[in-house]
């Protein structure tokens, strides 16, 4: 296994031409730099990563109309060679895996250990949807008995893409592949916080052949660079994945062009264990779902919901467990959670280890920062919550965990929704009737019975409430990034009303 050593090294060969050059911008095929340049830190020491190109308007006008000038080539591309396009985007994805996964570890503090995969779970989704391009245009035959109605597909136009700072590439990857596979072009403006792999994702794409202006990146804050992007009357269609209130703004800001939306925010969202479960495995798995990624993932299980005869033992399990995880340099393959991405997130995730204190639930776990250098927090698990605190209610997004009790179904059931967010839920249970009706009454986009998160691509993934509007995967991708046309054709010479004779 490869050390912290080499990797730190092998980091180092790799960040070299971003410390000279900066991160640029790449427009239209070109490398576009900025009038001014913002900062990029590592969130293990918060020393200067690169300083990055910092768009405004005026570039993603620029990028707008690079975007809008290479859509009709690319969407009358054939879908097989769209397809092959894609796939070659795939090979050179898993060829910089390392590359991809160092520098996503150094940008955003999360574990070499999940990072690793992070890269080739990146290249999976351009394969999944390379292999639905050639597909992407087909509609249905709805024949009446005048009419044979024929529905066919067609991309939506230019589209932005604007994405978070929690595992990037490969969420960048989720949303830009299907964008792509269906003949759309894209304007991509990440995180401020993790401006790294989004450029090397960007090149990756030119590198692979996509013609210029197909894939378009353009680094900036988002008051900025993406408020812009979703004000620009040529992007037609704006997917964001981030927090609830900034999808708001977004939906405002898109008003007055009438921008198709597609939102995945946040989530605060329960596991159940009930007493009758597998509690080895629901113990993994709830330790796993809050914990791996630092705690900074959208579809994390933020808050326990554990039944009252098991409850003390449960904590007593998962304080053990909590206190053991290795919190450590990102690069550390040996780490399970790395420092949170920056300082500001650091105070917020904090800050609420107040708020919980002083609220009146029990701090079991962690709630300390570790070491005086980046932004390390211990695992931090708070019991014997109510459901209407607010480390119960709100999304903190770090390795924090908030458990409550629950005495029957019933009341589970009312706790689990009794929040703004409806992401995923987790139930463990080993009743077959309890788990079906449970998770039918379960308010959330995503449900998992008896396991953590384990993507299929092929389903559907988003949210109710707050937490969404709009799918993703497989075909429901493509209903976002396209319109679909109904053609009616007259079957003969039906009877027609006539007017004015
Ligand atoms: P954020 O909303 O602060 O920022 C996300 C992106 O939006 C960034 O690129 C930012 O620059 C941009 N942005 C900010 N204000 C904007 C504006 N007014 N107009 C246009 N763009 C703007 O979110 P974050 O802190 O980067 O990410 C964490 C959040 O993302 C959490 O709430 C998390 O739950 C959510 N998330 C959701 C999913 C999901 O699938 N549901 C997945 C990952 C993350």
């Amino acid at each position: 296994m490869t050390d912290l050593a080499t990797h730190l090294a092998r980091l180092e060969g790799h960040l070299a031409r971003f410390r000279a050059g900066g991160i640029l911008n790449l427009i239209g095929g070109q490398d576009v730099a900025g009038e001014t340049w913002f900062e990029t830190r590592s969130p293990v020491d918060d020393s200067l990563i690169a300083t990055v190109a910092l768009g405004d308007a005026a570039t993603v006008d620029q990028a707008a109309q690079a975007a809008k000038a290479a859509f009709p080539a690319w969407a009358a591309m054939p879908g097989a060679e769209r397809k092959a396009l894609l796939h070659r985007v795939a090979d050179m994805i898993e060829a910089r895996a390392e590359e991809i996964a160092l520098c996503e570890c150094w940008d955003t503090g999360q574990a070499w250990r999940f990072m690793s995969k992070a890269a080739l779970r990146g290249a999976e989704n351009f394969r999944f949807f390379a292999d639905l391009a050639p597909g992407a245009r087909d509609g249905q035959s709805l024949p009446s008995p005048d009419h044979l109605n024929i529905t066919s597909r067609h991309p939506i136009g230019p589209v932005g893409v604007i994405t978070p700072w929690n595992t990037p590439f490969m969420l960048s990857t989720w949303k830009i592949a299907p964008a792509l596979a269906a003949g759309c072009t894209v304007v991509h403006k990440p995180a401020e916080f993790s401006p790294l792999t989004a450029r090397l994702l960007a090149e990756i794409c030119h590198e692979a052949g996509l013609p210029p202006g197909v894939l378009n990146l353009v680094n900036g804050m988002g008051e900025g660079a993406g408020k812009a992007l979703t004000e620009h009357p040529d992007i037609k269609a704006i997917a964001f994945v981030g927090e609830s209130r900034t999808g708001s703004a977004i939906m405002k800001q898109g008003a007055d062009t009438l921008k198709r939306v597609h939102f995945e925010l946040g989530g605060k969202n329960p596991v159940v264990v009930f007493e009758d479960a597998d509690l080895e495995r629901a113990l993994d798995a709830v330790i796993f779902m809050i914990y791996s990624l630092n705690g900074e993932r959208c579809t994390s299980s933020s808050r326990l919901l554990v039944q009252e005869s098991i409850a003390d033992a449960f904590h007593a399990r998962l304080v053990e467990r909590a206190n053991r995880i290795r919190v450590g340099h990102p690069l550390d393959p040996a780490t399970e959670v790395g420092p949170l991405i920056h300082r500001t997130h650091f105070d917020k995730v904090a800050g609420y280890v107040a708020i919980g204190q002083a609220g009146g639930a029990t701090l079991a776990a962690g709630g300390e920062r570790l070491g005086d250098k980046g932004w390390f927090m211990r695992p931090t698990l708070f019991t014997d919550a109510r459901p209407d605190m607010r480390i119960a209610q709100e999304e903190v997004f770090g390795p924090f965990l908030t458990s409550l009790r629950f005495r029957d179904e019933a009341e589970a059931l009312s706790i689990a929704n009794g929040v703004a967010y409806g992401l995923t839920g987790y139930v463990w249970t080993n009743d077959l009737t309890r788990a079906l009706r449970f998770s039918d009454g379960l308010e959330a986009g995503m449900i998992w019975v008896n396991s953590e998160n384990v993507r299929h691509l092929p389903t559907p993934f988003g949210g109710v409430k707050a937490s969404g509007i709009g799918r993703d995967g497989g075909d429901w991708s493509f209903d976002f990034y396209m319109e679909t046309k109904n053609t009616a054709f007259a079957l003969g010479r039906h009877k027609m009303q006539r007017l004015g004779l």
